[in-house]
């Protein structure tokens, strides 16, 4: 059952799944009580992530907080699925295409490469070091935040991004104060207009001036082949 607790917060898994999970909470299983607490945990904390959030101290503390292990409660259980729906209307990888096709056996992989992205993203914004920066401050236009961690790496958040022509994709680059932009990743905005990038690895925060987003090839590049449509400075 490794790859259901996910689901199962997410209120995704089939009667069947979710009542063999439910049965072992209700005995209090070890196992799966703390597995579903660090799935809540996971999903709960993706909440935090949406473009428009509390400034990034609290949300540091408040992912930090949720590492603590504690008692289980319901109310909190259906509070957090709830924050967790949120996530999932925010972020869209994939699950609202799980949730109405219910095939998760097929989607599996793609749900593991979610997670896995997911959880670096959490795992980035928990680190001490993280800096948050805003950019667009109109609305109606390409707007979001960049959090950068030198230990952990960079997750990018943006709305309203220019929609993209067909085999085309955005691709993040850290642009270094000296020498060529580098690679951090390629993305799409998923069906709410939401675009999300994590890079992880070890960052020369010092030695970056700025971030930006072209749109290049659907492979993606080794370097810009466009304008940057976004160049975010981050001093
Ligand atoms: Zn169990």
């Amino acid at each position: 059952m490794e790859d259901l607790y996910e689901l199962y917060v997410l209120d995704l898994l089939d009667a069947e799944q979710a009542s063999e999970i439910q049965a072992h909470l209700d005995d209090s299983c070890d196992i799966c009580t703390s597995r579903t607490y660090a799935a809540r945990t996971l999903t709960s904390s993706l909440a935090s992530l949406a473009p428009v959030v509390e400034p990034p101290r609290k949300l540091r503390q408040r992912v930090l907080a949720l590492a603590q292990p504690r008692k289980q409660s319901y109310d909190w259980f259906y509070a957090f699925a709830a924050a967790a729906v949120l996530a999932v209307l925010l972020f869209g990888w994939g699950y609202q295409q799980l949730a109405a096709k219910r095939s998760l056996t097929i989607e599996m992989a793609e749900l593991q490469r979610e997670r896995n992205a997911l959880r670096s993203a959490v795992a980035i914004l928990s680190e001490s070091d993280t800096r948050t920066v805003q950019f667009g401050a109109n609305q109606s236009a390409a707007h979001g935040r960049v959090f950068v961690s030198g230990n952990g790496g960079v997750v990018f958040v943006g709305s309203q991004l220019p929609e993209l022509a067909a085999g085309r994709t955005f691709e993040l680059w850290l642009i270094p104060r000296q020498g060529n932009p580098q690679p951090a990743g390629l993305f799409k905005a998923n069906t709410a207009g939401v675009s999300v990038d994590v890079l992880k690895q070890p960052v020369d925060t010092a030695g970056i001036a700025a971030v930006a987003v072209s749109v290049e090839p659907g492979s993606g590049s080794p370097q810009p082949t466009t304008k940057p449509i976004l160049i975010i400075p981050l001093a």
